[in-house]
């Protein structure tokens, strides 16, 4: 399936996103690996997928500038042509008591983690819908379902994830392609590296499986719904959070 296949992963340099791109990569996949300032880990990724079955590209561009997305996007076109799938995977953390969050704070996570969703859909909408069983991934997580203390902007916009999603798979459909959403639990990634650690030590207690997820537990989630296995499911949430409740 993922050979003559298209990915774009925005935030592809580290942590999840990289996981991703190189998982789709070693199935043949074209990867473009997105990244916003780490230059040399996007070619570490670049250069670890030219050397299995895939090919990629590195393409920098800060998702929340609708600019720089157009300019990715001419950039892929010239290399791969259209893309067949788009992972909204870019995200960042601000984390304050709300009491101490400054409208800053909000807008600054906002900008990233929707506005990036929703200039990078709406500049690769058109290559996702017209390709045969073209797929969006949203990149989620349990803190949209749970909610966090400390992350009030976060947590919006990782809700907001949920009805994206739900609506975007609506108008998708009748072309056969789909939209889907994966909601990570904790990822042992430079997001949870950030996190003091008696708070990391506190969430370890309530992950029934008694460990934090690792970036490959959620690729090959999102490698199965890049996939052609996924093609009847869309709108779906999936959890991938070790047995949290929420
Ligand atoms: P990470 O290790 O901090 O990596 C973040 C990635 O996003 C990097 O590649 C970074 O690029 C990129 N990025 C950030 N802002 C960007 C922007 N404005 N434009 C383009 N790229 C940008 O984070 P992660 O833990 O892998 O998280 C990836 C996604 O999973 C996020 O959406 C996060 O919310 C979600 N998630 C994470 C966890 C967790 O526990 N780690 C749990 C659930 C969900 P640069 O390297 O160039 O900065």
């Amino acid at each position: 399936m993922f050979e003559d296949r298209t990915c774009l992963v925005t935030g592809g340099s580290r942590g999840i996103g990289r996981a991703i791109a190189e998982e789709l990569g070693g199935k043949g996949a074209n990867v473009v690996v997105n990244y916003r300032s780490s230059e040399a880990k996007a070619a570490a990724v670049v250069e670890a997928i030219d050397g299995t079955d895939g090919a990629a590209m590195a393409a920098q561009a800060d998702v929340a500038e609708y600019d720089q997305v157009e300019a990715m996007r001419d950039a892929v076109h010239d290399r791969f042509g259209a893309i067949d799938v788009l992972i909204n995977n870019a995200g960042i953390t601000a984390d304050k008591r709300f009491e101490e969050m400054t409208r800053e704070d909000w807008d600054r996570v906002i900008d990233v983690n929707l506005g990036g969703t929703f200039n990078c859909t709406h500049c690769f909408f058109e290559d996702v819908r017209s390709s045969e069983e073209g797929r969006l991934i949203n990149v989620s997580s349990v803190v949209g379902q749970q909610g966090n203390y400390g992350q009030a902007n976060y947590a919006t916009t990782k809700s907001g994830l949920f009805g994206f999603t739900r609506t975007l798979a609506l108008e998708l459909a009748s072309e056969g392609s789909t939209a889907n959403c994966v909601a990570p639990g904790f990822v042992d990634t430079g997001m949870l590296e950030i996190v003091p650690e008696r708070v990391q030590e506190k969430i370890l207690r309530r992950i029934p499986l008694g460990r934090f997820a690792r970036p490959e537990d959620v690729a090959g989630i999102v490698r199965f719904l890049a996939g052609e296995d996924s093609r009847y499911m869309t709108g779906q949430v999936l959890g991938i959070n070790g047995g949290m409740e929420w």
